[in-house]
């Protein structure tokens, strides 16, 4: 190799060695973090589409970081997902979400909440019943929970719908970032899901006008084809009000995003005011 070939070689492989350490530290990290209690969960709306009538909050993870500050899940989540670290941060969310939930419903009984799972913690043989377990400790109906989840997570390497996936479990799924990846319409009656949560780069040409490579023709056709599968549709990352229009014109069930709330944490919640929302 020549000279400089051989400084790229060197340099590469530092990188490499230094992103590495970097999610290793990270790692190390988060574990004390997760003793230290220094995660956190913001929660988010989930409104009816016509009455803006709350019906459902998305627990959001977070972490306090003693010197980084508050850190979005996209900081640390990915690393988290590349070793079993993923199902102890999965635990405290769920029980925290149904903890925090528990307490909501005596006095909004009819409040449901929304935990995110990850791929990994959604296969492990045994979750469907430590979540029935987790909901019995809490007193909680299993149709106050709602697991999102991505269609891969669903799904095992060999094409069959993994154990926490089939029907009789008496666990309820939504379907997460639908409309990214290879999300199939053809498959939507199969799915052991009951919503479906169409992803925000989907909703984005909502109430613009029509250009040439808008979604939505598609955003209309999987409301109609994933109402004839028996599910509810969730359009997520809703900002404009033209957007929540056109989505309310077009018969989608449920509503999240910045224009109705931004995810807050507990005590910031007004969950009165969206009870009874402004005219
Ligand atoms: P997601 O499940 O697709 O969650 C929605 C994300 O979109 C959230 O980001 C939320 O704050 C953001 N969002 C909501 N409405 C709007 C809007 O109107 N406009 C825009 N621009 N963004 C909006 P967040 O909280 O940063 O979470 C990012 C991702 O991290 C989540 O995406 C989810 O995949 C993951 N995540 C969050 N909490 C957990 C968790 O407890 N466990 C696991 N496994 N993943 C989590
Ligand atoms: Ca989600
Ligand atoms: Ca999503
Ligand atoms: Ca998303």
């Amino acid at each position: 190799l020549a000279k400089r070939e051989r400084h790229a070689v060197r340099r590469f492989q530092a990188d490499l060695g230094a992103a590495a350490l970097e999610r290793l530290e990270l790692e190390q990290a988060l574990r004390v973090g997760i003793d230290r209690q220094e995660l956190r969960l913001y929660y988010q709306p989930i409104v009816q589409a016509r009455s803006l009538e709350l019906v459902a909050l998305e627990a959001l993870v977070r972490w306090q970081h003693p010197t980084l500050g508050l850190l979005p899940p996209g900081r640390f989540i990915p690393v988290a997902e590349t070793s079993d670290l993923i199902v102890r941060l999965g635990d405290w969310v769920l029980r925290e979400a149904c903890r925090q939930l528990r307490e909501w419903r005596a006095q909004w009984p009819g409040l449901c909440m929304t935990v995110n799972v990850a791929p990994r913690q959604f296969a492990r043989p045994g979750f469907a019943a430590s979540v029935r377990a987790l909901l019995a400790e809490y007193a909680l109906d299993p149709d106050a929970l709602i697991l999102e989840v991505t269609e891969g997570a669903v799904m095992a390497e060999d094409g069959t719908p993994h154990e926490a996936a089939m029907a009789g479990t008496g666990l309820n799924l939504a379907l997460d970032d639908f409309g990214t990846g290879y999300s199939s319409i053809s498959r939507l009656h199969r799915l052991p899901a009951q919503w479906l949560k169409m992803d925000r780069s989907l909703i984005q040409d909502q109430g613009e006008p029509e250009g040439g490579r808008s979604s939505r023709p598609i955003v209309r056709a999987l409301i109609t084809f994933a109402h004839e599968a028996g599910l509810k549709v969730v359009a997520e990352g809703v900002e404009r009000p033209e957007q929540l229009r056109e989505l309310q014109d077009w018969g989608c069930d449920l509503i999240q995003g910045y224009l109705i709330a931004r995810p807050a944490p507990p005590e910031a919640l007004d969950l009165h005011g969206l009870f009874y929302p402004a005219p």
